[in-house]
């Protein structure tokens, strides 16, 4: 049986159990995919333990996932540029090789959703500079969209993001950003996020073509989504990128691509 799992602290209410163990039911694969609580002071012995225990990697989630660059062999640019990895891959030798999938879930979910959608031909408004962040400036930047306004609460973050992934980047105060003007406005905050305060900016000059995608899916339509669904945009909730997140790692340990159904959106929204 191959095992995989994800380590996080806590970890109970991960949707990505419930995932994988779909997919290897759809895919017939031998399998099993594990939550495993683990400390911050116990990671580096667990991770060092684990392949021996037959296990081909595991997601890494909150607050893991910067600390396991120090204790991977192999961190891919991607993750190296994100500054953290989700999904960890024990080699047969026992190493272990880090990668970050975010940016490609928040990608795939976008194409797949807005196929129109142009990166190249489209700025984008980035709300938040924590983690997620991260992942999506690096993906937006990877697949060629040529201007990015981020704006954070903590401005000195959203600073920090520019100096690391370049001047393509424009940091805008908290309170003073402008809708109207970007094809893409991606809510990378916690805000709107059941128990978060709510998003509060002023959607009155959102321009109906504009892409507005929230990372947030708990609730599933954030009130981010259903305002600039009101004025009438195309609107992506966040199911989708955490979806479309666990397919690189599923198809690397278990040698089998698994599909993005209706279903599953069913499965993990009940
Ligand atoms: P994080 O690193 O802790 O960053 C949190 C961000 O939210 C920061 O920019 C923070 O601003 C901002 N924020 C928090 N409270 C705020 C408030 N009261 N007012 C204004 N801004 C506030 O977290 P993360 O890992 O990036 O995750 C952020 C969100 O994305 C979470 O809701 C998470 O569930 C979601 N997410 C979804 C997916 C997916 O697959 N759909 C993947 C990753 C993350 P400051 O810097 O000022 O604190």
């Amino acid at each position: 049986m191959k095992l995989v799992g994800v380590i996080g602290d806590p970890i109970s209410h991960s949707l990505s159990p419930r995932m994988h163990r779909y997919w290897l039911g759809q895919t017939k694969v031998v399998g099993d995919y594990v939550p495993l609580p683990v400390k911050t002071e116990n990671l580096s012995e667990v991770l060092c333990a684990l392949p021996k225990m037959g296990f081909y990697g595991v997601n890494i989630t909150i607050p893991h996932k910067i600390s396991v660059l120090m204790i991977a062999d192999e961190v891919t640019e991607r993750a190296s540029a994100i500054g953290a990895a989700n999904t960890l891959t024990f080699r047969p030798d026992g190493s272990i090789h880090a990668d970050n999938t975010d940016g490609i879930g928040f990608i795939e979910n976008l194409r797949n959703n807005a196929p129109k959608w142009k990166p190249t031909e489209t700025s984008a408004l980035i709300l938040g500079a924590g983690g997620a962040s991260r992942a999506v400036i690096s993906a937006l930047l990877d697949a060629g969209t040529p201007e990015i306004t981020l704006a954070n609460r903590t401005k000195e973050k959203a600073e920090a993001l520019q100096a690391i992934f370049g001047d393509k980047v424009r940091v805008q105060d908290w309170e003073n950003f402008d809708v109207s003007r970007h094809g893409l406005i991606v809510n990378t905050t916690s805000l709107g996020m059941t128990g978060q305060p709510q998003l509060e900016i002023s959607l009155e000059k959102l321009q109906p073509d504009t892409i507005v995608n929230d990372l947030v899916y708990n609730p599933i339509e954030t009130p981010l989504l259903a305002s600039a669904k009101q004025a009438g945009c195309f609107t992506i909730d966040g199911l989708g990128m955490l979806i479309h997140q666990g397919i690189p790692g599923f198809e690397r340990w278990f040698g089998v691509r698994p599909e993005v159904t209706d279903e599953l959106r069913k499965l993990l929204l009940s």
